[in-house]
């Protein structure tokens, strides 16, 4: 039987292209980088494990700060051994599992708990993410400093799924997190402007459809609210799954004004259109809802121009009879996981909107940071944690369902043809994914 993947191991990668330099040999000893450079090779012992990185470009491997893992409460969608396991197929090294599982991750021993379930399944490091509220019930605080302190070391809290609207309660939650440099995650959703029944974007089509409208003004206006309340407690505020040219807008002001803001935006809100919902297929049905494509646009041009700073999938799998229902009646949420980098390759390198170091900085470096996760989105270079990625950029796959490590499958990318794909992922120097099968 393999040893888990959470166990550190030496590694021998030849031939690989770092960014901004050309192509390289990278040994890893015990689970850390020792050695980059044309004679890294010759350092290594007899008998360490191989990889050969010709032709492909390494990275450091990605951190997803906004992932459904479904367990525990609804294992029959997802586990959190199926879900890293999909994340590591995806070439992410870590992942946060956000809070609204059942029961809620709302204390330090159920944040200790996925913690666990993360190791035990060893595909990739498991961060939980805590609740900012009881239940996500939107009143009282959850035992947010428990859960730092506990041995998750919880920096990361979101009631996502809801928007957490009391601005008090917001207020409070950010007052007690910057003892800690915590970060409180927001699905910024007014819920009087946009109910649970909203699932289509405001406008000309939802009302053609005759479906709930999501006006973008219940995204932008609690962003702004937010901003004003950052500023005032000097805490950090993170943006989840903006989706709209006016939340952009608002993120944009918040920053010139000095509020301590990031932002994420999702793969599939980079390249979808509300029109999909003209067939009214629930995969495409999702919160915040696909947007037109102005919106859409001024989410890339953010994206690469640093406004959202990360890309994160909000992979949110659903089992069959949750999804398979009349448009309004089927559960939010799609896949993410496995098809993020080739789908954000496909529409803002290969397309030269950014370079692949500009990737990186959105897909690792960057959520890191947010997430305070010191050992991830570290520089390829010696003395850093051997958690990285092995990307072929010129590679093109086709997305099948059939194959994902999920539980579930609810992508709307099945069918498409993108450039871009990941060959090898590797945590503290064990290959944890290669080709998509997935190791141990
Ligand atoms: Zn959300
Ligand atoms: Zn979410």
């Amino acid at each position: 039987m393999s040893r888990p993947a959470t166990e550190p191991s030496d590694l021998l990668i030849t031939g690989a292209s770092l960014l901004g330099r050309t192509s390289a040999d990278v040994l890893v000893r015990e689970g850390v980088i020792a050695a980059v450079g044309p004679d890294a090779a010759t350092d290594a012992a007899a008998g360490t494990p191989r990889v050969d990185g010709d032709g492909l470009v390494l990275l450091p491997g990605f951190v997803d700060l906004h992932t459904h893992l479904r367990e525990p409460g609804r294992e029959d969608a997802e586990t959190v051994r199926t879900g890293s396991a999909a994340a590591a197929a995806g070439g992410f090294t870590a992942v946060l599992a956000m809070a609204n599982t059942s029961p809620v991750t709302d204390t330090a021993e159920a944040a200790e708990r996925v913690l666990d379930l993360g190791v035990a399944a060893g595909h990739c490091d498991v961060q939980p993410i805590g609740a900012v509220t009881k239940g996500l019930e939107g009143a009282e605080l959850a035992e947010l400093g428990l859960m730092h302190r506990s041995r998750a070391r919880v920096r990361v809290f979101s009631d996502d799924g809801r928007c957490v609207h009391d601005a008090r309660v917001m207020r409070r939650a950010l007052e007690y997190v910057r003892a800690f440099d915590g970060v409180i995650s927001q699905h910024s959703q007014d819920p009087t402007l946009a109910g649970p029944s909203a699932c289509c974007h405001e406008g000309e089509l939802s009302g053609r459809l005759g479906l709930t409208g999501w006006p973008a003004v219940a995204e932008s206006s609690i962003i702004a609210r937010d901003a004003e309340l950052a500023l005032h407690t000097g805490s950090r505020v993170h943006v989840a799954h903006v989706s709209t040219a006016e939340g952009v807008e608002a993120v944009r002001w918040a920053k010139r004004r000095g509020a301590r803001i990031t932002a994420e935006v999702t793969p599939h809100h980079l390249v979808l259109t509300t029109d999909l919902l003209t067939g009214y297929d629930p995969v495409y049905k999702v919160n915040p809802p696909l947007r037109p494509a102005e919106d859409v646009e001024a989410l890339r041009e953010a994206l690469a121009d640093g406004t959202i700073d990360a890309v994160a999938t909000d992979h949110a799998p659903h089992a069959r009879h949750d999804k398979e229902h009349a448009f309004p009646d089927a559960a939010f949420g799609m896949l993410g996981l496995e098809t993020a980098f080739a789908v954000v390759h496909d529409v803002m390198v290969d397309s030269g909107r950014i370079d692949l170091a500009t990737l990186a900085e959105r897909m690792s470096h960057a959520p890191a940071r947010i997430a305070g996760l010191t050992d991830h989105g570290r520089a390829i270079e010696a003395g850093a944690p051997a958690h990285l990625v092995l990307v072929d950029p010129t590679d093109r796959i086709t997305v099948d369902p059939a194959t994902s490590h999920s539980l579930s499958r609810n992508t709307p990318f099945a069918g498409h043809t993108l450039t871009g794909r990941v060959r090898t992922t590797i945590l503290r120097g064990r290959v944890t994914a290669a080709d998509g099968e997935v190791r141990n």
